[in-house]
């Protein structure tokens, strides 16, 4: 790990003001660019921007939201801007808050402001790349001090992938051989701040309302259980720390993805998300811990084997170009997906039939939150294995709806699901039937989310199709009416998802991985002559039962 700038430069001027400018790393807890900003400085001015790009209402979005991100997480966001408000009035300092595109914004400030020092925390996803590379390159202009240290993650990618000759490992085992032991320092707890600077003119806002942001809160929708914020972050720590034998015995993937009243883990992947906790001060924690039990799990399975898969997608998605497509990522397999529409909405909008899936994409929209299994599954079911469309659609509503949605882990897991890069048994599909039932005999999880299923009984609750029309009846849930018939046939659709994916592996194994748009085309065309020929037609008969 690099030395800290501040023991690289401790000549800076007494009296001079520093600039904190916070994205991610909504926290005070070992946080090195704000000790940075506070250390030798007269005066922080520690500033958020809400950025339109990822904020701004969008009147036309299929759920309350902005057109990047669902309702909940701008929620999220807010919570921990809040927090994050109050924890540095605590330390006799208060958050700015502006509105605009972030790099306008900022170099306004630089220009107005009596700044010395900028100090933001590096971040890796590419939409921060090219802003971050316009603030820096005005700043050095100006004279201005940049300090922008890897605390988002516990390994600094760039480093990792030098230590492989420039190329980003491609597995989880290679990766942990590369990475070896973190060696961080955590950074100093604040325990005061220097007083804000003066702003002049700018008209600084509170940190704002949903409502203030122009959204109404429906009321009548379930909203996420998991408040946002440092606070909240630490909380949340502290009590899965408590148990230092669940700590010790944590195995995944053997958690229940049903459990929604005590979930399985810990849901602390939207605290990671926006850097309201430290993942480098939960690592220490979980080693803590792992020094005073006997015998504890290892990665892959453990909790630090969790902390680690995310520094693994971090590494990859920084160092492979495109990694967010399917067409020009070099580490994706080229497969001829289809544009069905139709079956994408019916997924999204939880009416595949399936109730285990259409359930799982509730809580998604309701919650922001799915257990990794329930990911697997509704990733599964919309590409590979049964609906065969683009993983890229499923990732941008994951991307949209989730609270910890994360351009390099949602990315990552996405590649993986879909068996486009990373994992490659796609002969291996989650069946959205046996699947939930194994962990939810009596599909209480089903209940809660699809209450139209409620009074189904134990025996139909995953294949509601199949019960006598007098038992549907009984539980007053008539399917094809109240409740979608299945989109397609699993049985049919997981054989010939199967069918399609060894073409296109023998494909890329032929051009050795040079498919251009026509082989895709073509081969596409195949899938569908061969699905036209069968009978009955399951591409016609999915149409129908979509309507
Ligand atoms: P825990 O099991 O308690 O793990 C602790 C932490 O380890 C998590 O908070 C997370 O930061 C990290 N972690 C756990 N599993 C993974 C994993 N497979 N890959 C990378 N990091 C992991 N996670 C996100 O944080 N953001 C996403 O946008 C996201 N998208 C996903 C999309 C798909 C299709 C799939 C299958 C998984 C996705 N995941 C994503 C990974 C994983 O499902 C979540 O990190 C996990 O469920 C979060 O719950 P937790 O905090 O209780 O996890």
């Amino acid at each position: 790990m690099k030395p800290p700038l501040s023991l690289r430069n401790p000549n800076m001027p007494s009296g001079s003001g520093s600039l904190m400018w916070f994205r991610k790393g909504l926290r005070v807890h070992d946080n090195p660019a704000l000790e940075y900003a506070s250390r030798g400085s007269a005066r922080v001015y520690p500033l958020f921007v809400i950025d339109p790009h990822y904020m701004e209402l969008d009147p036309n979005a299929y759920s309350p939201g902005s057109t990047r991100a669902g309702i909940n997480r701008i929620r999220f966001l807010l919570e921990s801007l809040a927090d994050l408000d109050s924890s540095l009035k605590k330390l006799g300092s208060r958050l700015l808050v502006l509105k605009g595109e972030p790099s306008e914004v900022l170099i306004r400030c630089l220009n107005k402001w009596d700044v010395r020092k900028l100090c933001f925390e590096y971040d890796t996803d590419p939409y921060y790349q090219a802003l971050d590379d316009k603030v820096k390159n005005y700043a050095s202009a100006a004279g201005i001090e940049v300090f922008s240290p890897v605390s988002h993650t516990i390994f600094d990618p760039a480093d990792i992938i030098e230590k492989n000759g420039g190329r980003p490992p491609l597995s989880y085992q290679s990766f942990l051989k590369l990475a070896g032991e973190p060696s961080f320092s955590l950074s100093v707890e604040l325990s005061w701040m220097p007083p804000v600077g003066d702003v002049g003119r700018c008209e600084i806002l509170q940190v704002p309302t949903l409502k203030e942001l122009g959204y109404v809160e429906n009321h009548q929708d379930e909203f996420t259980p998991f408040r946002g914020g440092e606070s909240e972050a630490l909380r949340r720590l502290r009590e899965s720390l408590s148990d230092k034998e669940w700590v010790a015995n944590f195995e995944k993937p053997k958690g229940d993805p049903s459990a929604y009243i005590k979930p399985a883990t810990t849901i602390l992947s939207p605290y990671l998300k926006f850097g309201c906790l430290s993942s480098r001060y939960f690592y220490q924690c979980l080693k803590d811990v792992y020094k005073n039990v006997k015998r504890h799990t290892s990665p892959p399975v453990s909790l630090v084997g969790q902390l680690l898969w995310r520094e693994f997608f971090y590494t990859v998605a920084f160092g492979t170009p495109n990694f967010d497509e399917m067409k020009r990522n070099k580490i994706c397999k080229q497969i001829p997906w289809n544009d069905d529409d139709k079956l994408l909405v019916a997924w999204r909008e939880a009416r595949t039939g399936y109730p285990w899936i259409d359930a799982i994409m509730v809580q998604l929209r309701k919650w922001g939150w799915m257990h990794h299994l329930a990911r697997h599954s509704v990733a599964c079911f919309l590409t590979r294995g049964d609906l065969f469309v683009h993983w890229e659609k499923g990732r941008d509503i994951f991307e949209r709806l989730l609270i910890d949605s994360d351009w390099a882990i949602n990315n990552g897991n996405w590649l993986w699901l879909s068996c486009s890069s990373f994992f490659y048994q796609y002969n291996r599909i989650y069946s959205p039937i046996s699947f939930g039932r194994k962990y939810d005999p009596n599909g209480n999880y089903i209940r809660h989310f699809l209450p139209i299923l409620k009074d189904m009984p134990k025996e139909y609750i995953y294949e509601p199709w199949t019960a006598p029309l007098s038992v549907q009846t009984k539980a007053k849930c008539i399917i094809g009416r109240d409740y979608p018939k299945p989109v397609v046939s699993h049985d049919t659709a997981s054989n010939e998802c199967r069918k399609k994916m060894g073409e296109a592996y023998a494909l890329n194994h032929r051009l050795n991985g040079l498919v251009s748009e026509e082989d895709l085309r073509k081969l596409r065309r195949k899938f569908d002559e061969d699905e036209d020929k069968q009978e009955p037609k399951p591409r016609r008969q999915r149409q129908k039962l979509i309507k």
